[in-house]
């Protein structure tokens, strides 16, 4: 019975094994991760309000619904070691090695780490599903009013945990003052100009400072450091907390593939490792954003790949295009684009549909595909 192995239980891998359970069921699969729930990271903002638990699904479930084995394992890697791991087809794990017919790495990206330090808050403490106490410990009377909390990070990720962040504060009447800052001067720059035109406005309304063209340089127990990238000239905030959301990198590095998802290493094809997700660019017309929507669609491809290559088919080409794109701002208000680039979505409705794009992925994992649009 061929084997698979994918590393990385994210959205990628997993889209990766649940293609491969339905669509050959004489495949031996096994899901290496170094967690034991899969976490929808797309819902970690609303963990100042919802318990993480809300968010994650544990790999047991999942590997008794899709016929999988799980490995609770961290495995790191370079780029060399997937050469030879392509030459010696196995893994090295702890117990004992792995043998692999094919290996699907699905690593994901981890967030950019800035200058770290008291009173500094990111993607990974959300992860540990920090945010309600986060919350909670803002909520308690201090002894500094009102308390200053700065936000850095104008991408997609930063401006929803900042208007999610907004909302629960302002829903328990906390004197605070909210500012984001940004190197940048357009707001999720992969949205059309009109969508930072939106935020902006709903910033101002909200009451948030908005400092663009500025570099984060650190944070002290009262303080943040920051400097005007025009200029170069320094200056301190009061500010009790810096929110650090700066973007993601591809761990542990950005791996290149050809256009049906394997992975290319200096200039040769690893023929039986492939690649999906965060993790993977995609030599092809395909969508290669770091998003979920670009995760699942590769991961698929993968697995629809795996089966074609076994059986002696040509493999798929990745030509998985965009439809859309949205970013919450708070609970009912949404900004982004649906169907072509020029139609902005916005408002209630584009909240409504962005949820929708939440269930459908629920959906997924309780076995229902509504991904219809493939490859
Ligand atoms: C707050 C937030 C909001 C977002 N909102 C959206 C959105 O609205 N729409 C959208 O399309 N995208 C959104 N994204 C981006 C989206 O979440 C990512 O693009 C997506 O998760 C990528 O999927 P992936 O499978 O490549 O990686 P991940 O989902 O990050 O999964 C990687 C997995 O690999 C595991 N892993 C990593 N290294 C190893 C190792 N060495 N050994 C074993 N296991 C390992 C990790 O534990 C993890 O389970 C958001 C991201 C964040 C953080």
């Amino acid at each position: 019975m061929p084997r698979v192995v994918v590393l990385g239980g994210g959205y990628a891998g997993l889209a990766s094994l649940i293609e491969l359970s339905k669509k050959d069921k004489n495949l031996e699969l096994h899901l290496l991760d170094g967690d034991a729930d899969h976490c929808k990271i797309t819902n970690l903002h609303k963990t100042f309000q919802h318990p993480l638990e809300k968010f994650t699904v544990s790999y047991a479930e999942l590997a008794e619904k899709f016929h999988f084995t799980f490995h609770q394992h961290r495995l790191d890697f370079s780029e060399q070691d997937l050469a030879r791991w392509q030459q010696q087809q196995k893994l090295p794990l702890p117990q004992a090695e792995l043998p692999f017919d094919w290996l699907v790495v699905a690593t994901g990206a981890s967030p950019i780490q800035l200058h770290a330090g008291p009173g500094s808050f990111g993607q990974n403490e959300l992860r540990l599903g920090q945010g309600k106490a986060l919350l909670e410990s803002l909520l308690e009377p201090g002894e500094v009013e009102p308390l200053q909390l700065s936000l850095v990070g104008g991408g997609a990720t930063g401006v929803q945990v900042l208007f999610e962040l907004h909302e629960q504060l302002r829903r328990n009447r906390l004197p605070l003052k909210l500012r984001l800052i940004d190197q940048n001067h357009r707001l999720v720059p992969n949205l059309p100009e009109g969508a930072h035109k939106y935020i902006t406005k709903k910033l101002r309304r909200a009451g948030i400072d908005y400092l663009p063209g500025t570099n984060y340089l650190g944070q002290t127990e009262a303080q943040i450091q920051l400097a005007e990238l025009a200029t170069g000239h320094e200056f301190s905030l009061p500010s009790q907390l810096t929110l650090q959301f700066p973007g993601v990198s591809a761990a542990p590095s950005k791996l290149k593939t050809n256009a049906h998802g394997q992975v290319m290493s200096n200039g040769k094809t690893l023929e039986n490792i492939l690649s999906a997700g965060d993790c993977s660019t995609y030599d092809s017309s395909g969508l290669n954003s770091l998003t979920a929507q670009a995760a699942v669609r590769k991961g698929k491809l993968v697995a629809r790949n795996i089966v074609r290559l076994s059986g002696g088919e040509k493999p798929q080409t990745y030509r998985y295009q965009e439809k859309g794109y949205l970013v919450s701002l708070g609970a009912v208000d949404a900004i982004g684009w649906i169907g072509l680039r020029c139609n902005l979505a916005k408002g209630f409705l584009a909240s409504v549909i962005k949820d929708g794009m939440e269930t459908q992925y629920d959906l997924f994992l309780d076995g229902v595909d509504t991904y219809l649009d493939f490859p």
